[in-house]
């Protein structure tokens, strides 16, 4: 990744005279070429074209003047794209649309029984949750104080989430930036079989609002997407699901200001020779405006795997009780983060959660709170839709993910709500049994275990169970479990 030295260097080259008073705060970027003649005309000092190429245009512009596309945009999103130096921004404006070659074997659908028990185990109070978590910060905001502590809290939240279901296949990490001080923040699902082979879900982390950057709760934009990819990848937990395929759920920096942070990852990805199998954005899911559930975005995505998205629904509306409808909009310009991931080659979606014009239209204002839609029930519609690619795609390792406890001398199961146990043939001292429900909440905890017996569990209801062994060495056995 390029250094920040040599970043301001290149600023302080190229910037044209009539900038110098605004340089710390003048950018290089991307946009339509209609919207950068229409600010050129009303803010001559502002915006520079440098370049034109068909409908877009290169600009060297203040960021006074970024905030005015907001408002002018039919679509949501920054409005441009953020390019780092007068180079790059020529350059991606000589390049021609890149196709992406798309994995078609890696698309079947194959995963019933794991995407039906995914889908059965979001939890819509989880999601709401969550948005109002975010929306609390009051802005997240690049450059806020508040934005880089909702980057910190998401890890301390993904890392706990990740231990209550003690999966050590999972680690999360920040990801700085050059382009703005926010961190992104990337959850990696370790794959068993093909760990180069990477499926990546995300949404932004940001907001932004035109009355101002410290009020800027943005809960349809994107707390919603970050609590619905953070639901799913719950899910997979707790069913026990264990890709062989590395899954990645990413809350990007900065989407507002250009794409910020999801360009650098991309192009790190790229630089790097990263397979990605497969990108799905989850940017606004919680505004249920239109007459269809999710509408994919036609314009700066892969073809091949918005047909794939749409077979899952198909395939899955069958089964009855997760119904989803779809149709197809289109944005534009590269309107969210899937472009970022699309610009490098890499095969993109992404499902919104309206038709053109009808999406929320509070976003981006101090008005974008859970209240307007005061219900996460559409996107936990989004949330199936984002377990059913990531476990189709991703695939279970079913000798993983079934371990049974009577191999080396032990065993360990549940039979007519009794749980049976021997440790007796084998060296191991048992510490304690601990049994969690789906939402984390130990309901059950046994100490002093001997080597054989049963504990009945008559007093609980019936639905998914994890008991988890912890033995005197720090090791940790689990088992997920269905109580009828
Ligand atoms: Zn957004």
């Amino acid at each position: 990744m390029k250094k920040l030295f040599s970043l301001l260097i290149i600023y302080s080259l190229s910037i044209p005279l009539t900038f110098a008073q605004q340089e710390t705060s003048s950018f290089y970027a991307t946009m339509a070429l209609i919207d950068a003649e229409e600010l050129q005309k009303e803010y001559p000092n502002e915006i520079e074209i440098i370049a034109k190429r068909r409908n877009e245009a290169a600009v060297f512009m203040s960021e006074e003047v970024s905030h005015k596309l907001h408002g002018r945009v039919l679509v949501h999103g920054p409005g441009f794209i953020y390019k780092s130096s007068e180079t790059e921004a020529k350059q991606s404006l000589q390049k021609d649309d890149i196709k992406a070659v798309s994995n078609k074997m890696a698309f079947t659908i194959t995963e019933d029984t794991m995407v039906n028990q995914a889908m059965n185990a979001i939890d819509t109070q989880n999601i709401e949750n969550h948005i109002t978590e975010l929306e609390n910060y009051g802005t997240r905001y690049h450059t806020s104080n508040s934005a880089n502590q909702s980057a910190q809290d998401l890890k301390t939240k993904w890392e706990t989430m990740a231990s209550t279901y003690n999966r050590t296949d999972v680690s999360v990490r920040l990801v700085s930036h050059n382009s703005t001080p926010m961190k992104s923040v990337v959850m990696t699902i370790q794959g068993s079989e093909f760990p180069d082979e990477f499926v990546i879900v995300g949404g932004h982390l940001d907001s932004t609002s035109s009355q101002g950057n410290n009020d800027a709760p943005g809960a349809d934009d994107d707390a919603s997407g970050i609590a619905t990819i953070t639901e799913a990848a719950r899910t997979l937990f707790e069913i026990g699901f264990q890709p062989k395929r590395t899954i990645e759920v990413m809350a990007y920096a900065a989407e507002e200001v250009g794409l910020r942070g999801s360009a650098e990852i991309a192009a790190d990805y790229k630089t790097n020779n990263v397979n990605v199998i497969a990108v799905g954005q989850f940017d606004m899911t919680n505004y249920n405006g239109s007459a269809n559930d999710v509408y994919f975005i036609d314009d700066n995505t892969d073809s091949t795997l918005n047909d794939f998205f749409k077979q899952l629904m198909d395939h899955y509306n069958t089964s009855g009780n997760h119904q989803l409808t779809y149709s197809t909009a289109v944005c534009n310009y590269g309107c969210s983060d899937h472009a970022s991931w699309n610009s490098q080659g890499y095969p993109a979606s992404f499902p919104f959660e309206a038709n053109f014009s009808q999406y929320n239209p509070n976003i981006h204002t101090r008005n974008d709170t859970f209240s307007i839609s005061g219900t996460a029930e559409h996107a936990t519609k989004f949330a199936k839709l984002c377990s059913e690619f990531l476990i189709e795609i991703a695939k279970n390792d079913a000798t993983l993910s079934t371990p049974e406890f009577e191999e080396e001398g032990y065993y360990f199961y549940v039979k007519n709500k009794i749980l049976t146990y021997n440790i007796s043939q084998t060296s191991m001292e048992v510490e304690n049994i601990n049994m969690y429900d789906i939402n984390g909440r130990k309901v059950l905890q046994k100490k002093n275990i001997i080597s054989s017996g049963n504990i009945s569990l008559n007093s609980l209801s019936s639905g998914i169970y994890v008991i988890t062994l912890s033995l005197k060495d720090q090791r940790q056995l689990s088992k997920k479990i269905i109580l009828d």
